[in-house]
């Protein structure tokens, strides 16, 4: 028997190798809007206009939030491909049920099942109500 017929391929293997194309080219695209973009002005120090001052504040948020998703969705990508690697890829981390396929093909990269995930925003949602600004920090403590 050779090493190839001693390997068990998951039910949806092919679907899976879709799926890592496709991570893959996410993967490169992202690499690419990165490397494309222009590198900042440091050197030109800040603008004395007040307008000026308030564009480039602007400008500098809208990098932020685009180096942030940048950052985040290749870390994303990399754990997804590495899950193909080690078998555990298609598995809801939270219940060990298989995620259905048309999940993974909304969202390559998802770790949990979708009921899964609809209680984890669930329970976020009511940590975000129960959360109340005008409450002191000493009847939060005590609560
Ligand atoms: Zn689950």
């Amino acid at each position: 028997m050779s090493v190839a017929q001693g390997i068990q391929l998951h039910p949806h293997h092919q679907a899976f190798a879709s799926l890592r194309t496709h991570l893959l080219r996410s993967r490169r695209m992202l690499l690419m809007q990165v490397v494309s973009r222009p590198v900042p002005q440091v050197e030109q120090g800040l603008p004395t206009d007040i307008l000026d001052l308030a564009a480039c504040e602007q400008e500098r948020l809208i990098d932020d939030l685009i180096t942030q998703r940048t950052h985040v969705t290749p870390r994303h990508i990399e754990r997804a491909l590495s899950r193909m690697l080690d078998t555990s890829y298609g598995i809801c981390h939270r219940c060990r049920a298989d995620i259905p396929l048309p999940r993974l093909r909304a969202q390559p990269d998802a770790t949990l099942c979708f009921t899964c995930k609809q209680l984890s925003e669930e329970r976020a949602s009511a940590r975000r109500a129960a959360w109340r600004p005008d409450t002191s920090a000493e009847a939060v403590y005590r609560s």
